[in-house]
This record gives C-alpha cells, structure tokens and sequence, in this order.
C-alpha cells in the first residue's frame, strides 16, 4: 500500500512518514502543492494526504483537479482547527474525509484505514496470485489453507510482487518501492528478502511462484 503525503510542516510530514512507514505503507512526501501534484500523477497511490494550506497550490485546488482528471484514489485532508470553511470546501472538492489538526497518530491510521476499505476503481482489498493470497486490510497472507508468517518487509515486498503480478520487477523498482531507498544500498539486500520469501511461499508447495528472471529481476507467477 503506497501513501502520498502533502505537507509543508516538515516536523507534520515527518511524524506522519514515520508512522505509516512503521505501519508497512510506503510512502513519499513532497511540500508542496505542484510537487504534490505531480506525484500523485504520475505513482498510484492507495491513498493520499493532504493539508489544506500548502505553499504554491492548496489542498482543496489540488483535490479537485485530481478528481477533474479522474484520478479517484481516496483524499484526506488535513485542516487547521475548527476551521468549517476548510472543511466544507475540502469535501466539495471531493475529498473523502478530513481531520483537524492537531490529531493523534491513531486517529490518522483509523482514517486511512476505513478509506483503504472503500473499494475505488481498479483496487481490491485481497491480492491472489494462484493459491497465495494478501488481505491488505488484515495483513494475512496465505497459501492454500496455510497462513503464513511474514515480517514487514517481506509482507512489503510480496505485496509489491503480487500487486505486479505476471511483470518482470527489477531490483531497482523493489529498492524504491519497497525500500525507499537507492538501489546502490540495496542489491544484497533485495536478493536477501528474496530468498526468505521464497522460504515461506515456495519451500513446501510443488509450484514456485516467485521467478529469477536473469539480468533483470523477479517475477511472481506466470508471465502476463
Ligand atoms: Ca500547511
């Protein structure tokens, strides 16, 4: 699940990259409303964040040229207190929700997380590839009938594999989506958490899912 955050409040978008990172959402930040604007064009997002007073483009304008542009991907936004105004305009734009500032971490998660469960156009809570399956609302993985066990990153990477599913999906991509992080940092750790998964998904079923593709990455399931 992949978060944008738009907030010009370094000390706010940090806390909040923090926690949903802490969470096992991956997220990006950007402090500003053209920036914001641009990444929400250009990345799927599961959902996104954003404050309402923003430097350059504003929450409400960014919201609704988003939604003018079809891009339906749940919004909720971030408002200073009490102020109704903020609040009637963001939900006209189309976002979805909105909370007041300041609020609590958990509150934030709760929010995201019923936004998460309102199905949007292309998305669907429960990811399968043959008989493994993701519920990215409880975090279950399973093959078969057995659950599987999987720490956050390897629950992260496999969401990304199954999210691409029948794709070749290169080290690189995995270190920026997975991660975070540049790559250069990453190659053995990728192939690392690799091999765990495969330890857990592949191990004890006659059908492996996860493919090595040579020179240019992995691939779960059959190619599409
Ligand atoms: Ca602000």
């Amino acid at each position: 699940m992949r978060i944008l955050v738009v907030e010009d409040e370094k000390s706010i978008a940090a806390f909040l990259a923090r926690g949903l990172k802490e969470e096992k959402f991956a997220v990006d930040v950007a402090y500003d409303g053209e920036e914001g604007m641009y990444l929400a064009q250009i990345n799927s997002y599961d959902v996104m964040i954003f404050d309402i007073m923003l430097p350059k483009k504003d929450g409400v304008a960014m919201c609704r040229e988003l939604r003018a542009k079809k891009i339906n991907t749940p919004i909720l936004m971030l408002t200073a207190r009490n102020a109704v105004e903020d609040k009637i305009n963001g939900l006209n734009s189309g976002a979805d929700d909105y909370l007041t500032k300041p609020f609590s971490f958990g509150e934030l998660l709760a929010r995201v997380r019923v936004l998460l469960k309102r199905p949007t156009d292309n998305k669907t809570s429960v990811l399968k590839v043959e008989d493994l399956e993701l519920n990215q609302l409880t975090f279950e993985v399973k093959r078969g009938r057995k659950p599987l066990k999987l720490n956050a990153k390897e629950y992260m990477l496999l969401q990304y594999l199954m999210l691409n599913a029948g794709h070749v999906i290169s080290r690189t991509m995995i270190s920026e989506h997975v991660w975070n992080e540049e790559f250069d940092s990453m190659t053995n750790v990728i192939d690392v958490y690799i091999a765990y998964l495969r330890r857990k998904i592949d191990r004890s079923f006659k059908k492996k899912l996860i493919r090595t593709i040579r020179g240019a990455g992995y691939m779960l399931g059959n190619p599409q």
